[in-house]
């Protein structure tokens, strides 16, 4: 019985012909010209400069430290998301604020957003910075949000490590908020194995985070060093692993699209069975297929359709553990909470592979409808 992943990569034709480029020339390590090229193709898609780095966690580490972030400050950021969005708060000495998800996108809450500055900024006591995640591949409602946020001079970060490729009123997710993050590890929408990138309104603090990603280390042939650096540079073979897939985004993109919509199509008529929101005001990559289970309806529990799933050998997940119930995040402070909850207690992530076939995703649909034990109709 072949194992069916949650999402695995998915290369097209020109990543090997790229990859055998920097082995001919040599160029194996972390200046070459793939890492130029792909900094300079991602930048002309999303519209802002860009550095590669090893990780999207390492993108948001050192975006939240080009804003300014550091020991004693606090981040605002969504509890519903992965840890490696708040990780780097910490990294920097920092703590979170977590804010509940809304409904209508599962993403940050702007109504809770606004009120938390509101009252933050009478007591003067306003965050260093505000992290935005576009969930899933599903944008967040950002205008409201940068609204909020300018109004109080808070720079948002834009997590985008899901959701490349996404769009929001027109724009790509990511290019709006002073500092956005990408991730390129091996299960996103397009991966160069492992890898990152951050891009930022101003050109002097893309230039910042490249020169702290590579040791921090100041002009001349001494290696002298004035600030703290990391090793956080992608390498030049990756970078062109990530030349080839950025020519099959769009390809990917839709077809992460066309298993969504043949998730709904078939599960439509089962009683219980809701598929994340497709709010308006964008256009969603879908990166991972997400449903709410409700028991009452369904007569069976999220953890059964999980079981039943891992019975025939294949892969899901529930959606993300807010970061509120982190035994590692316990003591941090969160402004609601319920409905992340609620999220997180019935949704599931099912295979969402961009390679997956459509024998494979009638298995898993098959094995979902066995569960149901309510019929209507
Ligand atoms: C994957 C991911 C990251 C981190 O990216 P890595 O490249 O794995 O370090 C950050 N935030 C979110 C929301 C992610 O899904």
């Amino acid at each position: 019985m072949k194992r069916i992943y949650l999402s695995v990569p998915h290369l097209g034709t020109e990543e090997e012909g790229f990859v055998r480029e920097a082995f001919d020339s040599n160029q194996l390590s972390s200046v070459g010209p793939h890492l130029d090229e792909f900094e300079r193709e991602m930048s002309s898609l999303i519209g802002l400069p860009a550095v590669a780095l090893s990780s999207g966690t390492a993108a948001i580490h050192l975006g939240l430290r080009v804003l300014g972030v550091g020991r004693g400050d606090e981040v605002v950021a969504p509890t519903l998301t992965f840890v490696a969005t708040v990780n780097p708060i910490r990294y920097l000495g920092a703590e979170p604020i977590f804010v509940d998800s809304e409904r209508a996108s599962w993403n940050l809450n702007p109504e809770l957003l606004a009120n938390l500055l509101r009252e933050r900024a009478a007591s003067n006591r306003l965050p260093r910075a505000v992290i935005v995640v576009h969930l899933y591949g599903r944008s967040a409602d950002l205008d409201p949000i940068l609204d909020i946020c300018n109004r109080y001079e808070v720079p948002v970060l834009e997590d985008a490590a899901q959701s490349l490729g996404a769009i929001y009123k027109g724009k790509h997710v990511g290019s709006r908020g002073a500092v956005s993050a990408f991730s390129f590890n091996g299960n996103k929408v397009i991966t160069t194995s492992g890898g990152g990138m951050l891009m930022a309104q101003r050109r002097d603090m893309v230039d910042k985070a490249r020169f702290w990603s590579t040791q921090a280390r100041d002009p001349g042939v001494a290696y002298e060093h004035s600030e703290l650096g990391y090793n956080y540079r992608l390498s030049n073979v990756l970078a062109a692993i990530g030349r080839g897939q950025l020519r099959v985004l769009s390809e990917r993109v839709r077809q992460r699209r066309a298993v969504f919509s043949r998730y709904c199509q078939t599960l439509a008529d089962l009683p219980g069975v809701e598929p994340m929101p497709q709010p308006s005001w964008g256009f969603h990559t879908n990166w991972l297929s997400c449903f709410l289970i409700h028991r009452a309806r369904f007569g069976a529990t999220r953890d059964d359709v999980m079981s039943a799933l891992a019975a025939e050998n294949i892969e899901s997940r529930p959606v993300w553990k807010p970061m509120h119930l982190q035994p590692l995040w316990r003591k941090a402070e969160c402004l609601g909470g319920s409905v992340a909850e609620e999220l997180f207690a019935e949704g599931i992530c099912l295979p969402s592979s961009s390679s997956m076939t459509v024998a494979e995703q009638e298995k898993v649909v098959a094995t979902i409808r066995a569960q149901c034990t309510r019929r209507t109709g």
